[in-house]
């Protein structure tokens, strides 16, 4: 019999530059992974680009890049953003160091298969697309190959599961809680977002990931506290826009 060693993995998505909030999860996860996977957008929003970009250099295994990190290396332009995001991606562009623009740069375009799943920024077949409804999910869900994809984007942790012809939404770690799983047959085709570490939107302040083994037919959803007024702080001393730190305290 071969035998296959099963990989824990620790799945991040959006930390947006917040090192209070990638350094709480880490904390929280510690001696419980093998190996981190992240779903893009290291950088944008928050004040630490240049610390979380070495961090995922050296200790990230699998990364695909994010819209936030297209824009902050100049792969795209950021005409699409809105005023705050265009702001935070300018002073973004000025503080990298120049390996980590290059860095930014060479990462891969999801979906980027592993094992029996698939890294995805937004959409299997748009990485800008958000999945916010099950609606949206429905058409993804369809074609997803293979038939477990871990996505980001929407900042929203949760995610969607299609099992004859019935598309379920799965619900976020509920506030009273810390943790939470979701448990899915072989039949079943599964998008599951971690959430944001950064810059959480689903109306839990608290830092969001995931946790999956190889093979699994499960998935582990987490939250963390971590130093909102410190991530605050520093948004506000780099000169980002005040809004973007008033946001981390309220989870949207
Ligand atoms: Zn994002």
């Amino acid at each position: 019999m071969k035998y296959l060693p099963l990989v824990r993995y620790l799945i991040l998505s959006d930390i947006h530059a917040n090192w209070h909030a990638l350094e709480a999860v880490l904390a929280d996860a510690a001696g419980q992974f093998d190996s981190i996977l992240c779903l893009g957008d290291f950088v944008g929003y928050g004040a630490a680009p240049n610390e979380v970009v070495n961090w995922a250099r050296e200790k990230v295994a699998w990364n695909i890049r994010g819209n936030h990190d297209r824009v902050a290396c100049g792969l795209s332009s950021l005409e699409w953003f809105n005023d705050y995001a265009q702001a935070a991606a300018i002073w973004t562009t000025e503080n990298l160091t120049a390996e980590n623009r290059l860095w930014l740069r060479g990462l891969p375009r999801g979906p980027f298969p592993l094992e029996n799943f698939a890294l995805i920024h937004g959409a299997p077949l748009d990485e800008d697309e958000y999945l916010t409804s099950a609606a949206a999910a429905r058409d993804a869900l369809d074609y997803l190959e293979p038939a477990l994809g871990f996505f980001g984007h929407t900042h929203v942790q949760g995610g969607f599961a299609l099992r004859r012809h019935r598309v379920q939404t799965i619900s976020r770690v509920a506030t009273s809680a810390t943790s939470t799983v979701f448990e899915w047959d072989p039949e079943t085709r599964c998008l599951i977002n971690p959430g944001s570490v950064g810059q959480p939107r689903d109306q839990d302040p608290r830092a969001a990931y995931a946790f999956y083994e190889s093979g699994a037919n499960w998935v582990e959803y987490r939250r963390v506290e971590y130093d909102v007024a410190g991530a605050q702080s520093d948004i506000l001393a780099a000169g980002l826009p005040p809004l973007l730190a008033n946001r981390l305290a309220l989870g949207r």
